[in-house]
């Protein structure tokens, strides 16, 4: 038997084909190799990604850890007639807590006349109108008087004002609960200027009486309570109009070391 040209054809075709079957083949696997390092990398990417969402989620977690942390396993404090008494939302003055040496501090008050919503405690008033007399002096700068002590009672029914307008959540970033607002200590005062019409906003900060109450506030034994960029600890936005009596010297080193009344009492 012999083999005919056509078997021979055959054969050689076979060859052939199985010849470039092997190459498709290792083709495949190469374009199957490269595939599988495409799927490996873009798992990679995604496993990264989900690393950097759940890092994100855990700071957002840790930053509501914080506030809720806020009005939590709260202290009534006992010193309430000290200069350097803590209120805070972890640190409350009792209900019944009124200081006994409230007078009206001589100052020009919202709407050019006395007011009796701008009373303090004797020395922080006294201080109060040596610091409005040097701004007018030094820099000629005029003060208003906003909002001085506030009684438990006045800051419950402020409150809850605040929370029927707002909603509670958004109350808390600027009102007090009772108890734990710094009025109610005499200590503290809210002040503002012509320049922003008598309003307490934060354009006060950039205003000249803003920025030199900011400068000079220690000299009167006075610091800006709530500073910008301190909300999660201090649990307040940005209020550049609220000052707290602390006296000069606990003033002039908080305001040296750039601190809030926290971390002096801490130091
Ligand atoms: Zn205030």
């Amino acid at each position: 038997m012999t083999i005919s040209g056509q078997s021979r054809q055959d054969s050689v075709g076979k060859q052939l084909y199985s010849q470039s079957f092997y190459q498709t083949n290792q083709a495949a696997t190469v374009a199957h190799l490269d595939q599988l390092a495409k799927e490996k990398l873009l798992e990679e990417e995604r496993l990264a990604e989900e690393k950097r969402q759940e890092e994100r989620l855990a700071q957002q977690q840790a930053k509501l850890d914080l506030e809720s942390s806020f009005y939590e396993n709260v202290i009534t404090v006992s010193n309430g007639d000290s200069k350097l008494v803590l209120v805070n939302k972890n640190y409350a003055l009792d209900s019944s807590y009124a200081p006994s040496d409230l007078v009206l501090p001589n100052v020009l008050a919202l709407g050019h006349e006395q007011n009796k919503t701008i009373y303090l405690r004797e020395e922080a008033s006294q201080h109060l109108e040596q610091l409005f007399s040097a701004a007018e002096q030094e820099a000629g700068l005029i003060f208003l008087a906003r909002s001085g002590y506030r009684s438990y009672e006045t800051q419950v029914s402020l409150y809850q004002r605040y929370v029927d307008q707002n909603g509670q959540e958004a109350a808390d970033r600027f009102s007090a609960r009772a108890g734990h607002s710094e009025h109610q200590t005499g200590l503290a005062i809210d002040v503002t200027a012509d320049s922003v019409n008598g309003q307490l906003t934060t354009e006060f900060g950039k205003t000249a009486e803003g920025i030199w109450l900011k400068d000079n506030a220690h000299r009167f034994g006075y610091i800006i309570r709530y500073l910008e960029g301190r909300e999660s600890e201090t649990g307040y936005q940005y209020e550049p109009w609220h000052i707290r009596y602390v006296g000069v010297e606990a003033a002039t080193e908080i305001y040296e070391n750039n601190w809030i009344l926290e971390q002096y009492l801490n130091k």
